[in-house]
C-alpha cells in the first residue's frame, strides 16, 4: 500500500515500480521490511553524482530533477538501495518525506509507519541495522547464486 500511494504522490499512478519506498518481502519467513532514504548525514549518493543534483538541505536528501543526468552513480552507492530511478522522467528518485507530511505513513493501516525527527545516535542506530540486515541478505543471495 505505501508503494502505491507514494507512487501517485509523486507520479501521478499507481506503479511500486517507481515508489520511493519499497518492502522487501520474504516469503519464506515472513520477515518484511520497509526501505527508503535514510537521509544520510553524509550522503553518498550525492558524493559520487558527477553533475551535483544531490543536496542535503534541513535533514532532507534530494534530487533536482533538471540537473541529473541519468547516469544512476548514486544507484550504486546509497548502501541500502534507497535511491530509485524514474525512467519516465530520466531522473533518479529518493524519499524526500513529503516536506515532513510522508503520504505512505497516512495508508498503512497497521501503522507501521511513522514519522519522527530522529535524533543523530537514533539515526546511526538504524543505518547500523540496516547495514546488518544487508549483509545477511547478500550472503543469503550469495547462497542463492
Ligand atoms: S539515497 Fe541512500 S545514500 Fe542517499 S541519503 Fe538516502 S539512504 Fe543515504
Ligand atoms: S542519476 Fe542523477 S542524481 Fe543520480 S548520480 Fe546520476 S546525475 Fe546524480
Amino acid at each position: 500500500m505505501c508503494e502505491l500511494v507514494c507512487s501517485m504522490k509523486k507520479h501521478g499512478e499507481f506503479n511500486s515500480a517507481i515508489s520511493r519506498i519499497t518492502t522487501i518481502i520474504s516469503i519464506e519467513d515472513g520477515f518484511c521490511l520497509p526501505i527508503f532514504c535514510f537521509q544520510c548525514d553524509d550522503y553518498p549518493c550525492g558524493q559520487v553524482c558527477p553533475s551535483g543534483a544531490i543536496s542535503r538541505e534541513n535533514g532532507v536528501v534530494r534530487v533536482d530533477e533538471q540537473k541529473c543526468i541519468g547516469c544512476r552513480m548514486c544507484l550504486l552507492a546509497c548502501p541500502f538501495g534507497a535511491m530509485n530511478f524514474y525512467s519516465e522522467g530520466g531522473y533518479a528518485i529518493n524519499c524526500d518525506t513529503c516536506d515532513g507530511d510522508p503520504e505512505c505513513i497516512k495508508f498503512c493501516y497497521p501503522k507501521a509507519l511513522s514519522f519522527r525527527e530522529t535524533e543523530l545516535s537514533m539515526h546511526h542506530k538504524k543505518k547500523s541495522l540496516a547495514q546488518r540486515l544487508k549483509n545477511i541478505y547478500g550472503e543469503k543471495q550469495e547462497m542463492l547464486d
